[in-house]
């Protein structure tokens, strides 16, 4: 089983020819309500991916919460262990997308933020049950750093998502088996530049070295770059027609765990969580966007 512990958002997306400066007003020209958050995104891929998933979070007890929740669990994820933060919004990202795909999007941690330790302590049963541990980091950082000791603690399979892009403290790094950046966080993280593939291996080498098992830095179209003891190895993207990126990282990381996690080796994890990304791609939105494991061969 994978448990995902991590955030859920609604996501309310609205489409408009230009962007509004401060003060001004302008027409929108679609409005639409979509699941996400990085969280419940790479536990929708995983369990699409064909795996066991449970989740950990908090959603806020308005409707948008009790949406997010029968999302999930239509995909089949275990979601008695996602509470509702009495008194506070579900976490929400306001949206506003123009003809030229730019974007200003307002994140509001709502329920997400209400989550501590004590309810990773509760939900001691499902930690205990998982094989595989998928965090991010848009739940609060005491909460992520106790569940990745804890599930490191009890020998189970950690991956680490650090998204959106933040230092860690140091002594995370020793209780990960995967860490999973992409380039902004790899560069973030490392405190290098990363701009290709050569930077990408100095800024995974250096993140290597403070203690996870593996690194594997995502570049987009080019790719993934897995860094471990035995060296450096390049693993190149599905050639697809992007349409649209969003949730590319996490549709990489559910699929990866949920091959990682029936015992496949890591590059056929790497090459299914790719394959997972490159469909994902070429469809709109972020968890409609998410493939079934019949469309991934
Ligand atoms: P994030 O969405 O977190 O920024 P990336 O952009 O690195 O993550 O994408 C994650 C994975 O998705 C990549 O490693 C790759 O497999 C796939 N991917 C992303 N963009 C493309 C693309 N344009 N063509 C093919 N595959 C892509």
């Amino acid at each position: 089983m994978i448990l995902v512990i991590g955030s859920l958002n609604m996501d309310l997306v609205v489409r408009t020819a230009r962007l509004p400066g401060p003060g001004e007003t302008v027409h929108g020209e679609g409005f639409a309500t979509l699941p996400g958050g990085k969280g419940a995104n790479q536990a929708v891929a995983a369990a699409r991916a064909g795996a066991e998933v449970a989740m950990v979070g908090r959603v806020g007890s308005d409707g948008y919460g009790e949406q997010l929740r029968q999302g999930l669990q239509a995909d089949g994820i275990d979601c008695q262990a996602v509470g509702v933060a009495e008194g506070l919004p579900s976490g929400l990202a306001m949206i506003q997308v123009d003809h030229a795909s730019q974007n200003s999007i307002v994140i509001v941690a709502g329920g997400n933020g209400a989550l501590t330790p004590a309810h990773i302590d509760a939900a001691e049963g499902l930690l205990a049950r998982c094989t595989v541990l998928v965090c991010q980091l848009e739940v609060p950082q005491a909460v992520v750093g106790h569940a990745l000791q804890r599930a490191h603690a009890l020998g189970k399979t950690v991956i680490l998502n650090p998204a959106p892009a933040s230092a860690l403290p140091a002594a995370w790094y020793a209780w990960v088996d995967y860490l999973i950046p992409n380039e902004t966080e790899a560069a973030l993280l490392a405190g290098v530049p990363v701009s290709d593939r050569a930077s990408a291996e100095a800024a995974a080498s250096a993140l290597l070295a403070r203690g996870p098992r593996q690194v594997l830095v995502t570049l987009g179209a080019q790719g993934v770059l897995q860094v471990n003891a035995a060296g450096a190895r390049h693993y190149p993207a599905q050639a697809v027609q992007a349409r649209d990126t969003t949730a590319a990282g996490d549709a990489f990381i559910g699929a990866f765990a949920a091959e990682l996690e029936r015992g496949g080796d890591v590059p056929a994890a790497i090459a299914y969580g790719q394959k997972a990304a490159a469909l994902a791609i070429t469809r709109d939105g972020a968890q409609p966007s998410l493939p079934y494991r019949a469309e991934m061969g």
